[in-house]
């Protein structure tokens, strides 16, 4: 499972959600090392993708759970994900994009960020190369929205 993969299926739960109960969703993705022995005297790990139990904000706002014994665990923090909630009328375009303090959060933390929208996009930004992505249209979306195509 790659940070991508980890992030799709954080959406595809937590967009459901998210729609449902008109209410931001956040995880923080993570990778995990796993040590799986020596072989030549050389160490050998391997390393997967996961995401913390996600945490329920507001409906606009959330804040990421946290991984604490990150060190410890043998975790390291990779990018973080949300959601967006459900249509807002008048706020159509805006809840599709990343907001300006999403943007800013992931320049700070030089992580990417993944982004669940109302229409059921997953959006990807990466401060690194600066670039914007879709990764994908077909998650759970809400009923309501008015660009959505039936
Ligand atoms: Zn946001």
């Amino acid at each position: 499972m790659s940070p991508d993969d980890a992030a799709e299926d954080f959406a595809r739960i937590y967009n459901k959600h998210s729609i449902e109960q008109g209410r931001e969703f956040a995880t923080t993705i993570y990778e995990q090392k796993v040590y799986v022995g020596k072989k030549f005297g050389i160490k050998r790990n391997y390393y997967y993708y996961s995401y913390l139990s996600p945490k329920r904000g507001r409906a606009k706002g959330v804040t990421p759970p946290r991984l604490w014994f990150a060190k410890w665990r043998k975790r390291r923090r990779v990018a973080d994900a949300h959601t967006h909630g459900r249509y807002r009328e008048g706020f159509e375009g805006e809840d599709e994009l990343f907001t300006t303090q999403d943007l800013r959060g992931a320049r700070d933390s030089g992580q990417p960020i993944y982004l669940a929208t109302p229409m059921g996009k997953l959006i990807k930004y990466d401060p690194r190369t600066r670039e914007k992505e879709e990764l994908l249209d077909d998650l759970p979306y809400d009923q309501k929205h008015p660009w959505k195509k039936k």
